[in-house]
């Protein structure tokens, strides 16, 4: 085994965005650093430069695991630091460390917080998977699950592959789309889906956003700060939490239209209206706006084991109480299964819950192989 020649950079406090060379996550710390062979490397754990250190090629990830977590938002991260307290070997995979609460600007219903922010909250899991249980992880799209020799093989979107004897989908939702004229033209550029961070664009003038639910709601709210007029849209009544609705129905420059379909985004160059119709009605309305958030659901990203495991009407993976699905070794948690409530607390519940069954499931099968080979002598 050849040893690189390297020097450790163990606390340099500057600010820098490199990819770790193992988990392939983008890093803004200097804190995990070191030469090797000339070159300078990041990492985002002391965890990962470890890894890096002992392995003699760059490729330094295992092939087989016990467990494998697909998904890195609230479910998929909590089932991690679990899956590493419980010892097993485990491995992450996701496209981002996150997931959908990431663009939670205020999160009230956490238990331990009063308010905090998406980002601060999953800064704090994050932290607590790579840095205080550290579990092999990495930044990238699974593409495929087969059923393989008794387990399973995954493959990513870089035709790695994988093999576990178990696995955890935590693959979340994604956000629906509105599917009217001139929603594609203006993709990102003066539509959005949910919330974002910068609304500078919509500053002093107005903006539309479009759904019922908690997450239309935020918007409004930020929104507020910076937009002329607010055109809050929905095809049913508010279903947000009463308290929110309460809250923004206080807003002086909010417009509400209930019962109320859009029909039709339009602009040259920009975005510059929104066309709306009363349920029902011929009648077209037409809203100046410079700016569209659409917050109107998501949709299950079940796709990847919709030919294994059994889901319901919505596309969701249907599991049992201790999130095992219809398909032996695959366990499902969070909003990608039929589970009551789309919450982040629910989420991790569920991760930590599918963690501690998935190792039950590897106990039981280590158990049978020993009682199989005394049966066989
Ligand atoms: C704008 C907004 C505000 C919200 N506010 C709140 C709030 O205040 N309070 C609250 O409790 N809840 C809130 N929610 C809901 C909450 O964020 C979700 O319930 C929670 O994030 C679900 O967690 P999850 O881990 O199941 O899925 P997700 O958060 O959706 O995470 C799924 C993960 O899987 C990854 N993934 C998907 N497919 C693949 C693949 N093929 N390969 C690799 N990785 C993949 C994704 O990249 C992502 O990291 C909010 C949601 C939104 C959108």
């Amino acid at each position: 085994m050849k040893k690189r020649k390297e020097i450790l950079y163990p606390n340099a406090k500057d600010s820098v965005l490199n990819k770790d060379p193992v988990c392939c996550m983008q890093v803004d710390t200097r804190k995990f650093t070191l030469v090797s062979n000339g070159k300078r490397y990041y990492f985002c754990s002391e965890g990962c430069l470890e890894k890096f250190r002992n392995s003699p090629s760059e490729y330094v990830l295992d092939k087989d695991y016990d467990l494998i977590i697909i998904g890195g938002g609230p479910a998929g991260l909590t089932a991690g630091v679990y899956a590493s307290i419980h010892k097993m070997k485990a491995f992450l995979i996701s496209d981002d460390l996150g997931g959908q609460a990431i663009d939670s600007t205020k999160i009230e219903n956490y238990m331990g917080f009063d308010f905090i922010t998406g980002p601060e909250l999953i800064k704090k899991f994050q932290d607590q998977l790579i840095g205080s249980h550290y579990l092999d992880h990495l930044i990238g799209d699974v593409e495929l699950i087969e059923n393989y020799n008794g387990g399973f093989k995954i493959t990513t979107s870089d035709l790695k592959k994988y093999r576990s004897k178990t696995i955890i989908v935590s693959s979340g939702m994604k956000k629906r789309k509105l599917n009217i004229t001139g929603e594609e033209k203006f993709q990102r550029k003066g539509i959005f889906y949910g919330n974002i961070q910068d609304l500078s664009f919509v500053q002093d003038c107005d903006a539309v956003v479009v759904g019922g639910g908690n997450t239309a709601m935020q918007i409004v709210e930020n929104l507020n700060m910076v937009a002329r007029k607010i055109y809050l849209v929905s095809d049913i009544k508010l279903t947000a939490d009463a308290v929110l609705i309460e809250r923004i129905r206080q807003i002086k420059n909010l417009v509400l239209f209930e019962n109320c379909k859009v029909v039709q985004i339009s602009g040259s160059k920009v975005l510059s209206s929104i066309t709306i119709r009363k349920k029902g009605e011929k009648k077209h309305t037409t809203l100046p706006v410079c700016g569209v958030f659409a917050a109107i659901g998501s949709s299950p990203n079940s796709t990847l084991v919709n030919e294994l495991v059994a889901l319901n009407d919505h596309g969701e993976i249907i599991i049992n109480n201790d999130c095992s699905t219809s398909f032996p070794g695959i366990f499902a948690a969070g909003d990608v299964t039929n589970t009551f409530g789309k919450r982040i607390i629910i989420a991790a519940g569920e991760g930590a819950k599918a963690a501690i069954a998935a190792k039950q499931y590897i106990v039981n099968l280590k158990k049978k192989e020993i009682k199989d080979n005394v049966t066989v002598k």
